[in-house]
């Protein structure tokens, strides 16, 4: 067995014990995660507006949030290459982000990664 930095011996869940290296390093059983996951895609679908949901799945698919602290915090890539944003569930230093009137799809994002933990 290898100790990885963040392991988990029980589900976070239903506190089972977990035995599968994959689940352990998910946190979850295979039952839980999967329900995990999809409670956490019914909370982003009821919360955000698809448009902007499909551009956030895009950028993740991209590759384009790097995390940061955990699974919490990301280095988003703007569109031009070289400015870098900050981001997390709850707020994003992109100009719309600052402006703080409409969620970016950049915190969209970091919704779904914070959630698919
Ligand atoms: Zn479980
Ligand atoms: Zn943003």
């Amino acid at each position: 067995m290898t100790a990885a930095a963040t392991t988990h011996t029980h589900c976070l869940r239903c506190r089972r014990v977990l035995r599968s290296a994959k689940s352990i390093a998910a946190g979850y059983g295979p039952t839980c995660q999967r329900k995990v996951r999809e409670a956490a895609k019914a909370e982003v679908v009821a919360t955000y507006k698809p448009h902007l949901i499909a551009k956030a799945e895009e950028l993740i698919e991209q590759g384009g949030l790097v995390p940061l602290r955990g699974r919490h915090v990301f280095q988003v890539v703007a569109s031009n290459g070289i400015d870098t944003y900050k981001v997390a569930r709850q707020g994003c230093t992109c100009a719309a982000g600052l402006k703080g009137k409409h969620v970016c799809y950049h915190r969209i994002a970091a919704h779904i990664l914070s959630l698919a933990a």
